[in-house]
């Protein structure tokens, strides 16, 4: 058996579609599982839209997944250069032989022909299709139009047929080859169009399987073709299931959907071991039941046979769940450092930070730790933290509202703080006797005292909050609160 070689084929748009994303991932968990190579190749024949940014995108999108390719633009290997823009020789070279095996013919149909075929086309409610007009050409026909100037476009002769395509997903699919079009594979200008170079580069990128978009289906056909006008290996094709919308409508798409583009979750930061996790759940599974595992479970467990065919929608809440679930297993350290750089970034603390600053950081981490879904989120969580008085929330204000005496609580209760604060047991405690003394239940107490703290109505322990504000700032917010309350 050779040795497998997948490959991810992004065009570089401008952003990297999580679609691109799982798409890399199920190659390169296919190549890790086989021992084989996943290559990165740039389809950036678009010259218009490929800027050095479009590329950085895709590249820094991998880094964070930690899906850096064996071969590819920025590592280079033995079958580069690895970048379409780039490979205008080897194409040349392939075309020379293409053009020799008798499976292009030149096609000199003006623009104006080929738009009134598709008007007539159209009006007869027919599929478009290049009527093979040229394929009848003799070599007097060509000899005339060359001479006159014209410059050929070369379509592919399809053969009469059929091509039976044994997807490793989607089974056997056969098709007709009268319902394959001639397409040009080589415009005028020599260069080849899309569906050719995909083949020129699979062969001589030596790829064994194509996993991608089931977009890429039709296209599919037409390449096999063209393999087999070279004579050269068929890969194996496995063709994946689109992505839907959050809520299950059709296919998922940047303008409608911000969840669409990898940096939406790379601003939110969420867990990239989740997010790995959770994009391989995308239309594969494991057996059913089983969702948290690790990226060495995933290259072990991973199989071809269990993607599903049909469409997957993305969840959400499932994303958040399971990042959840990993930032709630990870060391303190990292956690601390990361809700370092996100209050750092949205403006909440000052770098170099101070000791007192530091340890604030380090006690809003660890108080905030379970709650936190993305990294990024730590910014609307604690911003109660930073601002003198809190925002207030609606619902919070309610509860310095509901019982009469909620003032004179909130400001007696103040007065008993002082630095340095007791540790979190003893503080509960005295709160406890405080609402004994007053004949009034704890639930009256924490409701209005959370409200005056942080302006919400849920957050971290009650008394790890003052902790983290310290006596004198707690006293000015009870004392703010309590000018509202009833
Ligand atoms: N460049 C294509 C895309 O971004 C992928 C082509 C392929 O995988 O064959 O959709």
């Amino acid at each position: 058996m050779p040795e497998v070689r997948v490959r991810f084929a992004p065009s570089p748009t401008g952003y990297l579609h999580v679609g691109g994303a799982r798409t890399a991932l199920f190659n390169w968990l296919y190549a890790r599982q086989q021992g084989g190579k996943y290559v990165l190749r740039m389809e950036d024949t678009d010259a218009a839209r490929n800027t050095d940014a479009a590329r950085r995108t895709i590249f820094d999108g991998l880094h964070w997944l930690g899906l850096d390719p064996d071969e590819g633009p920025e590592q280079g290997g033995p079958v580069g250069p690895y970048s379409q823009s780039e490979r205008q020789d080897i194409y040349a070279r392939s075309i020379v032989e293409l053009k020799s095996t008798g499976v292009l013919y030149p096609c000199f149909c003006s623009k104006q022909r080929l738009s009134s075929l598709r008007l007539s086309q159209e009006a007869a409610r027919e599929p478009f299709r290049y009527d093979r007009l040229c394929r009848g050409l003799t070599a007097e026909d060509i000899q005339r139009h060359t001479a006159a100037g014209a410059v050929p476009a070369w379509r592919l002769r399809v053969p009469e047929g059929e091509t039976v395509l044994d997807d490793l997903i989607r089974g056997s699919i056969t098709v007709n080859h009268a319902d394959v079009e001639d397409i040009i594979l080589v415009r005028g200008d020599g260069t080849p169009i899309y569906n050719l170079a995909v083949v020129i580069d699979d062969h001589t990128m030596g790829i064994t399987h194509v996993l991608r978009g089931e977009d890429h289906l039709t296209n599919c056909f037409k390449q096999i073709i063209i393999f087999r006008a070279l004579g050269w290996d068929v890969p194996r094709y496995g063709h994946l299931p689109l992505i839907l919308g959050p809520a299950g409508e059709g296919k998922l798409s940047k303008r409608k959907h911000p969840e669409a583009a990898l940096e939406h979750y790379i601003a939110r930061d969420f867990h990239p071991e989740a997010f790995i996790n959770w994009l391989a759940l995308i239309g594969w599974s494991f057996d059913d039941k089983t969702e948290i595992m690790t990226r060495e479970e995933l290259v072990q467990r991973f199989s071809i046979e269990r993607v599903n065919k049909s469409g997957a929608r993305l969840n959400m809440e499932k994303l958040a769940h399971i990042s959840g679930d990993y930032i709630r297993r990870e060391a303190p350290e990292k956690v601390r450092a990361k809700v370092c750089e996100h209050l750092v970034r949205g403006g909440l603390v000052k770098e170099p930070l101070d000791a007192a600053t530091e340890a604030l950081v380090a006690a809003i981490a660890s108080a905030e730790q379970e709650r936190l879904r993305g990294y990024a989120d730590i910014v609307e969580l604690a911003r109660w933290v930073f601002s003198d008085p809190p925002v207030m929330e609606e619902k919070a204000q309610k509860n310095l509202t509901k019982e009469p005496g909620t003032a004179a609580m909130l400001r007696e209760w103040a007065a008993t703080l002082s630095d340095p604060l007791p540790q979190v047991p003893e503080m509960e405690a005295a709160a406890r006797q405080f609402c004994e003394a007053r004949g009034m239940g704890f639930g009256k107490f924490v409701h209005p005292v959370r409200a005056a703290i942080t302006g919400r109505t849920a957050g971290p322990p009650l008394f790890d909050c003052v902790r983290l504000l310290g006596a004198a700032r707690s006293r000015a917010r009870l004392e703010h609160a309590a000018q509202s309350a009833s």
